[in-house]
């Protein structure tokens, strides 16, 4: 009876973690899109004012044309032009945020981050790595299980992602008497001081040659900061070149 509650229970994971799966593609794949339209725009929009640019100051440098200063001042406006479309490119990436519908239940938050560490542990325990946790027993939450279990699951396989032979990951879940406070440690390889203000914007994946073998999309914690964001929490980092890297995550309760 047991093994077969366990195997039960092994397929109630094994379902759950590949619809995490389908919804982070699915996520990516939007982000894709969203990227790849942008960058099409951009070049289009960006090419017209520059091309009737290049041909005039062309003619003038080649003595084949003598401006008149009405003529100059159209190659200004196209410099306006220019100038107002970048500012506004600026500004559509900025405003443009990973969108989170939460979908809140009442549950306990400590079983479930201590079962997504479990899942991940037959993966990454095996690589030399080492992932520990102390999670504080039954507290209760009104809050996005499955969104939690995605910010789990993108801290942890950043934490094993950016780790060295026998490194250290360590989880950890607290109560106050009015917050939540997660964090997760690693002794990794660390993020510079310079880098740390962009880790959290979408794409952004600090010395991309370094982290080419490493995967990545450069997305993950722009998504878990939407979703912190969305329960009204604050992410946090601290981090030191080639010693650590630690989130702390505060949800008010
Ligand atoms: P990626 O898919 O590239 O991991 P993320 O948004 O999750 O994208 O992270 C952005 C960048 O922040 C990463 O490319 C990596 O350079 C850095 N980073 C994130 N987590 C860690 C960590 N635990 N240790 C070292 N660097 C990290």
């Amino acid at each position: 009876l047991n093994a077969s509650s366990n195997i039960d229970t092994d397929i109630k994971e094994i379902i759950e973690l590949s619809n995490s799966i389908n919804f982070l593609g699915k996520t990516l794949k939007n982000q894709e899109d969203i990227r790849k339209r942008y960058a099409l725009d951009i070049s289009h929009e960006l090419r017209t004012p520059l091309t009737t640019l290049q041909t005039h100051l062309e003619a003038i440098i080649d003595g084949v044309w003598d401006p008149t200063k009405e003529h100059l001042e159209i190659l200004m406006s196209e410099t306006r032009r220019l100038k107002i479309l970048i500012d506004n490119l600026k500004d559509s990436f900025t405003q443009e945020e990973y969108k989170v519908n939460l979908n809140k239940s009442t549950f306990n938050i400590s079983t479930v981050v201590k079962d997504t560490i479990i899942a991940f542990l037959p993966i990454y325990n095996s690589k030399n790595y080492n992932i520990k946790y102390d999670i504080e027993d039954n507290i209760e939450v009104f809050m996005d299980k499955d969104k939690i279990k995605q910010i789990i699951n993108n801290l942890l396989s950043n934490g094993v992602r950016y780790l060295g032979e026998n490194g250290e990951v360590f989880i950890e879940l607290k109560r106050s008497q009015t917050n939540l406070v997660l964090t997760i440690k690693d002794n990794g390889i660390g993020i510079k001081k310079e880098n740390l203000p962009f880790i959290f914007d979408r794409f952004f994946r600090v010395d991309s040659s370094r982290n080419k073998e490493t995967g990545g999309t450069g997305l993950g914690l722009s998504i878990v900061e939407s979703i912190v964001k969305a329960h009204n929490g604050e992410i946090n980092v601290e981090s030191l070149e080639n010693e650590f890297t630690k989130f702390t995550i505060v949800f008010p309760l």
